[in-house]
């Protein structure tokens, strides 16, 4: 697996640390437990860090030096992908491993996974977790936007990758519909829930685990990165909505922001924070609101339990795994009717679909659950069998048939033989006059290697 721009072991809830870095840990680690091995590629963002760790059984993330070992923008990515390539295929050659398939994850991944599939023959399935051209139709202004270039590159994977998947299937409609991608590529597979770890616990044990006040307090819970896509603003105008309605509500309404980095240095994404904490002030919900930070993904399964609903307000979504862990822990889910969510959440029963962007109607459907017991328990019954569906043995299934299926496309010849680095015998013997240990010629850029390739030093 390649996820190149954000690591499987990253703090979530961070600026770049969400959906896709779970669903990579996931799958990995339950296509490890049916003993097909994983590796998963990304880059180092910070000094020191293992090149390899373990995961689970069969399942490791090998960290790859390249370009600074530090955070920077997904956009600057791109430069040094020609240095990641270099680095995954001297890893692959120095432990003496094929790949069978390429399952590559975001657009920048795409671009290495191409440069990859040239060198190995290796078959690409790719998968975007969001699409460029539906967070700029959302985007309210220019900072929010993508690049052109993002959307060059995720056309060109939609043609060239062998296998897409789409979460859902607007998802694929989304592709077809901006980027004129030919259907028959694309295979509808959604996202999974560990519901394992995400089960219901009676919601006065979970509140008393989290030293939570007890009824009558009213806790709603938000879960995500804070970043302006994910609607947070919409929450707070609802919060407000409902305190001035129900006086009685300003003292026992307490809505949880769970995500985000106080420390970040990063000023669109400070920015964000201090947008959204000033916003609570200006609405008068200071007291109703706590940003709690980003929490440990284990905590959430109880956070979840704890609270009577959970709030999605996105503005896009393409899968939305926060519904479902929420709903695989019994808690029922109001969210905005987009994306991923309109599929994941059965309305009416499993939690309530509204307007995106549409404060009355998240205050309306939220104190509607908040006020009837009968419902919100109902619904929190629901909620968990929804989830089932979405289990990772189920879903992990539907992607195995389709790796099966991607896997007979390999092509027979490698197109350039092993780097032989770490077994010399096997070194192919004269090959370009630049380097006859790497093949340095023959790779996109000049080898990032050089100085430290331990044969030709000698
Ligand atoms: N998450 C977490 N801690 C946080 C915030 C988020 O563990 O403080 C996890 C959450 O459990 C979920 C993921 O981050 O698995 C967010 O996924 P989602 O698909 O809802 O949103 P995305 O980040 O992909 O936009």
């Amino acid at each position: 697996m390649l996820s190149v721009h954000t690591s499987p072991l990253a703090q979530l809830g961070g600026k770049e640390a969400g959906g896709m870095n779970v669903y990579v840990r996931e799958l990995a680690r339950e296509l490890g437990r049916r003993n097909v091995a994983v590796d998963i590629f990304t880059r180092s963002q910070k000094r020191g860090e293992p090149q390899i760790t373990e995961i689970g059984a069969n399942a490791r993330v090998v960290t790859l030096r390249t370009g600074p070992a530090a955070p920077y923008d997904k956009n600057l990515v791109l430069d040094y992908l020609p240095e990641f390539v270099g680095r995954v295929r001297c890893f692959a050659d120095d432990e003496d491993l094929q790949y069978d398939l390429i399952h590559s994850h975001y657009w920048v991944s795409g671009v290495a996974a191409l440069e990859l599939r040239k060198m190995w023959g290796t078959p690409i399935i790719q998968m975007f977790h969001t699409l460029g051209a539906m967070k700029n139709q959302v985007a309210k202004s220019a900072s929010w936007g993508e690049t052109d270039e993002r959307g060059a590159i995720e056309g060109q994977l939609l043609r060239e990758a062998d296998a897409i998947v789409a979460a859902t299937p607007l998802d694929r409609d989304q592709m077809i519909w901006n980027y004129a991608a030919r259907a028959e590529r694309i295979v509808v597979i959604p996202c999974g829930v560990d519901t394992t770890t995400f089960h219901p616990t009676p919601q006065a044990e979970a509140r008393a685990a989290l030293h939570l006040p007890q009824q009558p307090a009213r806790l709603v819970l938000f879960v995500g990165r804070i970043e302006p896509l994910k609607g947070i603003d919409t929450l707070l105008r609802a919060t407000e909505r409902m305190v001035q309605e129900r006086p009685a509500w300003r003292d026992d309404l307490h809505v949880l922001v769970v995500g985000g980095d106080r420390g970040s240095k990063d000023d669109q994404w400070a920015g964000e924070q201090q947008r959204l904490d000033s916003l609570a002030q200006s609405l008068g919900i200071r007291d109703n609101v706590h940003f709690v930070g980003a929490q440990p993904q284990s905590q959430l399964p109880l956070l979840y339990s704890a609270t009577d609903v959970v709030a999605v307000p996105s503005h896009y979504e393409s899968f939305g795994l926060v519904s479902l862990e929420a709903q695989a822990s019994g808690a029922p889910v109001v969210a905005s009717r987009v994306g991923g969510l309109q599929y994941t959440i059965q309305d009416g029963v499993s939690g309530f679909l509204v307007p995106y962007d549409d404060p009355d109607a998240f205050a309306g459907r939220i104190a509607q659950l908040l006020d009837d017991d009968a419902l919100r328990q109902s619904m929190q019954a629901a909620a968990v069998l929804n989830a089932e569906r979405y289990a990772w043995p189920r879903v992990t299934n539907e992607l195995l048939e389709l790796y099966t299926r991607v896997e007979r496309l390999r092509s027979p010849v490698h197109t350039i033989a092993p780097l032989g680095i770490s077994n010399p015998v096997q070194a192919p013997k004269a090959l370009s006059p630049a380097c006859a240990t790497c093949e340095a010629d023959k790779l996109p850029v000049p080898c990032p290697l050089l100085e430290a390739c331990p044969v030709q030093g000698s």
